[in-house]
């Protein structure tokens, strides 16, 4: 057996045979997760990473394990850190939502636009954070100067690629191997959340309808239906979850990430009663067990912040 390919921006994770999980390496310029599935004739590739570099790595490497490159790259959502990459897969057919086609169409290019105008000044800021007192906010530093330094070397240079095939709720895929669903859970993380299906291999890849071991961000999303999603997500176990962050999870970390949305709404909830305003939230922390998962700062507070504001 060959070794498994490397690259600085992931670290590649055997699932099943013809299954692996390329999860975000710290420092590397990978961000979201992503998968790649030998379907026996065809290879198919879930979610492109956010910049150029990572998913030139990406696409090397679904042709080192599976010995031909991705006929298939499906895009779990809009989000910059899972499509961003997708122009690094020439020749293989983009597929998502319609609903998330048009999201890349338009939120995701403006999201592009955003990047390239403000990534410089918005990677000064993160990396000025290194030497701060507060570990928080030194993890964050930690976390975002690669995560700019990836925008700004690869942004002005993206061409943003739209899915050639369109689903509405599932879409299924044969493969002589194996058989695979898309399955679209609604307005969840975002406007349009699909998940990836491997039913003969008890392996889910959730993109960020998961986040593992780090917060998760509401505020794109319909925080309801998310916990709707979950549910659903739960009655894939016993299986292997492989979340959009973080590394590969279980069903607990499914109900870990419900616990706490369903803990933020309560925490937002009482402080509507006692009729906090959004501005007196400074130096909010959680006491949940969400306390030990990465990115309290910026995360939380901005997700308690989205939360009381819609009531
Ligand atoms: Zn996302």
């Amino acid at each position: 057996m060959s070794a498994m390919p490397a690259s600085r921006h992931f670290t590649l994770e055997t699932l099943a045979e013809g299954v692996w999980a390329a999860i975000h390496r710290p420092g590397g310029w990978a961000v979201g997760n992503a998968g790649i599935v030998d379907l026996g004739d065809t290879t198919l590739v879930f979610d492109a990473c956010i910049t150029a570099e990572a998913a030139r790595d990406l696409a090397a490497a679904a042709i080192a394990l599976t010995g031909r490159p991705a006929s298939s790259l499906v895009l779990s959502h809009y989000h910059n850190d899972h499509v961003r990459g997708a122009e690094m897969f020439p020749g293989t057919t983009l597929i998502a939502t319609s609903r998330t086609r048009d999201l890349i169409d338009t939120f995701g290019r403006e999201e592009l636009a955003s990047d390239i105008e403000h990534g410089g000044a918005q990677l000064a800021r993160a990396a000025a954070m290194a030497d701060d007192d507060d570990p928080r906010i030194r993890s964050f530093a930690a976390y975002f100067t690669p995560y700019w330094e990836g925008l700004v070397a690869s942004a002005p240079h993206a061409t943003l690629r739209l899915p050639e095939v369109t689903f509405e709720d599932r879409l299924t895929l044969h493969g002589t191997r194996r058989t695979v669903q898309v399955i679209s859970l609604g307005a969840a993380h975002t406007p349009d959340d699909a998940v990836l299906v491997l039913p003969d291999d008890g392996v889910v890849f959730c993109s960020d309808l998961l986040f593992v071991g780090c917060h998760p961000y509401l505020a794109d999303g319909e925080p309801d239906g998310w916990l709707r999603a979950l549910e659903v997500l739960a009655t894939h176990a016993p299986a292997r979850f492989v979340p959009g962050h973080g590394p590969v999870g279980s069903a607990d970390d499914v109900d870990a990430l419900a616990s706490h949305i369903r803990a933020l709404e309560a925490t937002a909830a009482g402080l509507h009663g006692e009729g906090a305003s959004a501005d007196d939230l400074e130096g909010l922390l959680p006491t949940d067990g969400s306390s030990a998962w990465e990115f309290a700062y910026p995360f939380y507070r901005s997700n308690v912040r989205f939360l009381l504001g819609r009531m």
